[in-house]
């Protein structure tokens, strides 16, 4: 799966906020996020997030 710094990803589960949206400040074996609705910051396994991944959405092409 082709995930990058800057996109957003939509989980199947949401946030215990509400949100299901988060966006992506590092990738590698684990993943940095942030979500876009309480702003709190997760670093999570890449294989645990991508099983939890509904849709990316690309904000910046070609970045
Ligand atoms: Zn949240």
């Amino acid at each position: 799966m082709d995930i990058r710094v800057g996109d957003r990803i939509q989980t199947k589960k949401p946030h215990p906020c509400g949100a299901s949206q988060f966006e992506v400040l590092r990738v590698g074996m684990d993943f940095k996020i942030r979500c876009t609705g309480c702003g709190h910051e997760v670093m999570l396994p890449r294989a645990k997030i991508e099983k939890n991944i509904k849709k990316v959405i690309r904000l910046q092409e070609n970045a």
